[in-house]
């Protein structure tokens, strides 16, 4: 692990006081300036001797910050938050507003390497894994310029199980109650549908909610969309959700973009229920936001409804997610679409 601060856990904060023979107890404070009260600078932890902090920046030891770099805002109330990261590449992070609640859709790498064809993002390419601190820092800085935040979903750029240790690092910082404590049911990953990631996740003590994006229940068309489907077909996908399942006790979101033509008929729907039988589940249905010279079209209104009842009237829970931040490219699926070249 490198030195950055913001990155360690309360334990992992304890073992390095411990570590300088200090009184195990300056950790807590260290947490707490640095995930409460956004501390930037080591001197700044006063609880801290002077001694012991020039120690630890002597030694290297230091808090990261994004530095932002574009705010964006919708009519509907969205807003993008573009940041430049440390090393090089820039991520984006979206706030979305729903009544009293907010929500931050925040990323998890620069780029992404699913290559998604509905998808700005996997058009990028794969850059770097961002670090917990990158991770949780998206949070800080959206509460600092837009307000509380009261649900957080790891759906931005990148996909979350490719970068796990990073991410439940993050997750464990976000939840814990000397921070910024969001309750773990408030937390939700998100994966285009890595079976070895799934279950390692559920190895994890802490369990956030975990959405999978289907987005087709057979696999010629789900291939064509997410080529990661020809390394994990969806026989060995939904293995390891009931496995999840079974060992975490926890319902999982599908995730289902429509899209016109493609996965959106009343077959696709019926095969779908095929699919999901034996999981206790809800499903997402999001509206699919075109982006530059993207081959796709979104389903007509009619069609989504027709999906939708097909769903409901099978009993499961169903919602339609419409799209928001559209004139901002802060949509599901549009993040880094600015920084696409037309051709
Ligand atoms: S949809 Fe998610 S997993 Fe697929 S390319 Fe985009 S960011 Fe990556």
């Amino acid at each position: 692990m490198d030195k950055d601060l913001k990155s360690y856990t309360a334990l992992e904060l304890r073992h390095l006081v411990e570590k300088y023979g200090r009184k195990p107890f300056l950790a807590d404070y260290l947490f707490a300036f640095i995930h409460q009260k956004r501390v930037l600078d080591l001197n700044a932890v006063t609880p801290l001797p002077a001694a012991f902090r020039e120690q630890l920046i002597g030694d290297g030891y230091f808090i990261s910050s994004l530095t932002l770099a574009e705010q964006h805002h919708d009519p509907d109330g969205t807003t993008k938050l573009a940041f430049d990261v440390c090393g090089g590449g820039r991520i984006e992070a979206v706030r979305l507003s729903d009544r009293e609640r907010q929500t931050l859709c925040l990323s998890t790498q620069v780029g992404c390497r699913m290559g998604c064809s509905f998808c700005a993002t996997g058009r990028l390419g794969f850059e770097r894994n961002l670090t917990a601190a990158q991770i949780v820092d998206q949070v800080y800085q959206a509460q600092q310029l837009c307000g509380p935040i009261h649900n957080v979903v790891y759906m931005g750029m990148g996909e979350p199980l490719d970068n796990l240790d990073e991410v439940m690092r993050s997750v464990e910082l976000l939840n814990h109650e000397r921070g910024v404590h969001i309750g773990i049911r408030r937390i939700t990953l998100s994966t285009c549908g890595l079976p070895e990631g799934i279950r390692k996740l559920a190895d994890f003590t802490l369990h956030p909610r975990l959405a999978v994006s289907l987005h087709s229940a057979d696999d010629r068309t789900r291939q064509e969309l997410m080529p990661i489907a020809k390394k994990y077909p969806l026989v060995r996908l939904v293995e390891a959700m009931k496995d999840y399942q079974l060992r975490t006790g926890r319902r999982l979101t599908i995730e289902y973009c429509l899209i016109r033509d493609v996965n959106d008929s009343d077959t696709h729907a019926r095969s779908l229920l095929r699919l999901l039988k034996g999981l206790s589940v809800h499903v997402n249905l999001i509206e699919m936001n075109p982006f530059g010279n993207c081959p796709f079209a979104p389903s007509p209104p009619r069609r989504v409804s027709a999906f939708a009842e097909i769903l409901t009237n099978a009993g499961i829970e169903t919602v339609i997610r419409f799209r928001r931040g559209q004139s901002i490219k802060a949509a599901c699926g549009q993040l880094g679409a600015t920084r696409l070249k037309p051709h």
